[in-house]
């Protein structure tokens, strides 16, 4: 029979792209997803193809059923935000850290032959260096980079102590189709080409100077699919995902506004948010020689990718 992956967040932005390659791939895909903040219409061409179960990963006995049986699972459902977190640091504890110890003990129960995690580049922190690597200390601003940095020393601690095969992915700031540009903590490029649509002044926080390394999730997804069959040496280890390039938050906005007819109008400045960090961008080089990652989509493709998706979907 074929192998069957669960994506958890699987309604979610990074879940439903990884579900539709699963798919692709001719892998059967269930998913686990409290539908909170992902959107079963990012699933609707596949919906017949996926079996679906609502639950929660704070619940260990939905965790437990969604996990028996499968080979491989994609562990995306978290509270993604670092306003989230800040405003409710128990909450996304609870879902991220807490959630995904019970992911790993129901692999554990289940023999699962690989857990991939969603991790951050959060759990870095304002870092005294950059790019940044895998080696370097893990000190995080927010209490959401604290959540996924948990998540990460649970993974490495199961693969020691049980030898559940884990890998973690450290994500960028990644983009693309069925990213929410209408959610209350829409990210900046769904958000920001959202404005350039209705003529609404963007708000950036902070002067923009700001840096970030945007790399776009058909890339990201297959980062997932490379961990998903590595060998040992990488098990109980983190990877950065990014493009491993360096953009401010005013070339983006530039970038949007020549690809947006009528390009994008002026932002608005307000004061940097807590819990976020100055620069962010990333070495890939580890991810390169120990997973075979190579990012494939070029920056200004992926936006257009992600504009013509916007115009379609959310006009
Ligand atoms: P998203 O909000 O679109 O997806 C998260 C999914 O998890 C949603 O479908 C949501 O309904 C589900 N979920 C939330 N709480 C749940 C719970 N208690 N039980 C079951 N399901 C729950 O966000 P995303 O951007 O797709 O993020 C996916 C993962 O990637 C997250 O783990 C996030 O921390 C990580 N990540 C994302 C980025 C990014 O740039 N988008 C960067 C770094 C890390």
């Amino acid at each position: 029979m074929t192998e069957l992956a669960l994506v958890t967040g699987g309604a979610g932005f990074i879940g439903s792209n990884l579900v539709l390659e699963l798919l692709r791939r001719g892998r059967r895909v269930r998913m686990l997803d409290d539908l909170s903040t992902g959107l079963p219409a990012n699933l609707e061409p596949v919906i017949d193809d996926v079996e679906m179960m609502e639950g929660d990963v704070r619940d260990p006995d939905s965790v437990g059923r969604a996990v028996r049986g499968s080979h491989v699972v994609f562990h995306q459902a978290a509270i993604p935000s670092v306003v989230r977190s800040v405003a409710d640091p128990v909450a996304s504890h609870a879902v991220n850290a807490t959630g995904t110890l019970n992911v790993l003990v129901a692999a554990r129960d289940a023999r699962v032959e690989r857990v991939v995690y969603a991790s951050s580049a959060a759990v870095y922190g304002n870092a005294g260096t950059l790019p940044l690597r895998e080696d370097m200390p893990t000190r995080p601003a927010s209490p959401y980079g604290a959540s996924k940095l948990a998540g990460e020393r649970y993974l490495e601690s199961f693969t020691r102590t049980y030898g559940l095969p884990t890998v973690a992915l450290r994500y960028l700031n990644v983009f693309g189709p069925h990213q929410n540009p209408k959610s209350d903590y829409a990210a900046a490029i769904p958000r920001f080409i959202s404005c350039a649509f209705s003529g609404d002044a963007p708000t950036v926080f902070g002067d923009g100077e700001q840096a970030r390394d945007f790399v776009f999730v058909e890339d990201v997804v297959r980062a997932n699919m490379l961990a998903m069959d590595v060998g040992d040496a990488a098990w109980g280890r983190a990877f950065n995902v990014g493009r491993g390039e360096r953009r401010t938050v005013n070339e983006l906005l530039t970038a949007i506004g020549s690809l947006v007819p009528g390009g994008h109008p002026e932002p608005i400045h307000a004061s940097p948010r807590p819990g976020e960090v100055r620069d962010s961008w990333s070495d890939i080089a580890e991810a390169r020689r120990a997973l075979g990652y190579e990012p494939q989509v070029p920056f200004e493709e992926g936006l257009r990718r992600t504009i013509e998706w916007i115009a379609r979907v959310h006009p």
